[in-house]
């Protein structure tokens, strides 16, 4: 009984358009847009290992929606729906009413509907979300598109959220508990982008698995990765590290002609974006600095490390 009680009173807000049938039968209904693919993937944040046992119970709420949506804009595609696997130790009133506002909060930002989940007792509170999306058929950016002579461009800044996780109470902590999927910006790169990939695991690693896919390699300018000013004080090896092997950034890094670039930037995206380096037919990744080669040593965030 307690399980159906949660579901009524903090995940069956009955204002859903656009859904056939939404929260309450045994499966949700929903009619595709003709000519569309569905999107679809699926996150899971486990707490104490994807965020400090301590977030707020809004913060995780937003962040365990912003991570699917951002994975939905790396393909390029419009975000619609997700679905909620929510697994709680007890039932804790409080921390129910803030985790949903937050996730509802994330989910009216980014115009998606909570169209159905799965709620059970466990003794570690994990958080899985499902998001579906729609494309037109043909048109996902995928990983393997990067094309010799791309530029490779980031948006936002990277390494924000790594410094605030050692660094907590700092105002970047907004970033790590709040990030922004880049939803508007992947749609534009639909048909722009030759490939693409938001950065979950590190800038490095994630760029890397483009660079596998597509089989080519890169070369990095560590002068003009967009580092926030509030890591300015800190050596630059220690800045480049947050920057490239942090994690958490959920910004898109994509490759794509200098011609598509200027249409993008005619298209005046909502967030900034930076020229980072460019696809070379060498294999692997390169980092320069002052037009000489600057080897780093990184690593990516590890799983099963
Ligand atoms: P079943 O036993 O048939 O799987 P459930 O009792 O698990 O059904 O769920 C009842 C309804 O509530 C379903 O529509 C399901 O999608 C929805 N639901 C369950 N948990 C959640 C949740 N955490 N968030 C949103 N919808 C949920
Ligand atoms: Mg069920």
């Amino acid at each position: 009984m307690a399980e159906f009680s949660i579901i009524e009173t903090y995940f069956n807000r009955r204002n859903n358009t656009d859904v056939d049938l939404g929260v309450g039968d045994d499966s949700a209904l929903l009619t595709p847009p003709r000519n569309h693919q569905l999107v679809i993937c699926a996150d899971t944040l486990v707490a104490g290992r994807h965020f400090p046992l301590d977030t707020s119970p809004h913060a995780i709420g937003w962040k365990s929606v912003a991570v699917n949506l951002s994975d939905i804009a790396a393909m390029g595609a419009k975000p619609h729906s997700i679905l909620l696997a929510l697994s709680l130790p007890q039932i804790d009133h409080d921390w129910l009413k803030d985790f949903s506002q937050g996730l509802y909060d994330c989910c009216d930002q980014f115009g998606v509907r909570l169209i159905g989940g799965d709620t059970t007792q466990s003794p570690h509170l994990t958080l899985s979300v499902t998001a579906l999306g729609w494309i037109e058929t043909g048109k996902a950016v995928t990983r393997s598109g990067a094309q010799v002579g791309d530029l490779i461009v980031v948006s936002g800044s990277v390494g924000d959220a790594a410094f605030a996780l050692q660094h907590l109470g700092h105002p970047l902590q907004q970033r790590l508990d709040y990030p922004t999927p880049r939803c508007e910006l992947g749609d534009m790169l639909k048909g722009l982008a030759s490939s693409m990939i938001d950065v979950s695991d590190g800038l490095a690693q994630d760029l890397g698995h483009i660079l596998n896919a597509s089989d080519v390699g890169a070369k990095i300018q560590l002068d003009q990765l967009p580092i926030n000013n509030a890591l300015r004080d800190l050596d630059n090896n220690q800045r480049w590290k947050y920057a490239l092997a942090g994690g958490d950034d959920y910004e898109l890094c994509f490759t794509i002609t200098m011609q598509n670039y200027q249409k993008l930037l005619q298209l005046q995206p909502n967030v900034k974006t930076t020229i980072i380096g460019e696809i070379t037919q060498q294999r692997g990744l390169v980092f320069e600095k002052d037009g000489l080669d600057h080897p780093l040593h990184l690593n990516g965030y590890q799983h099963f490390a």
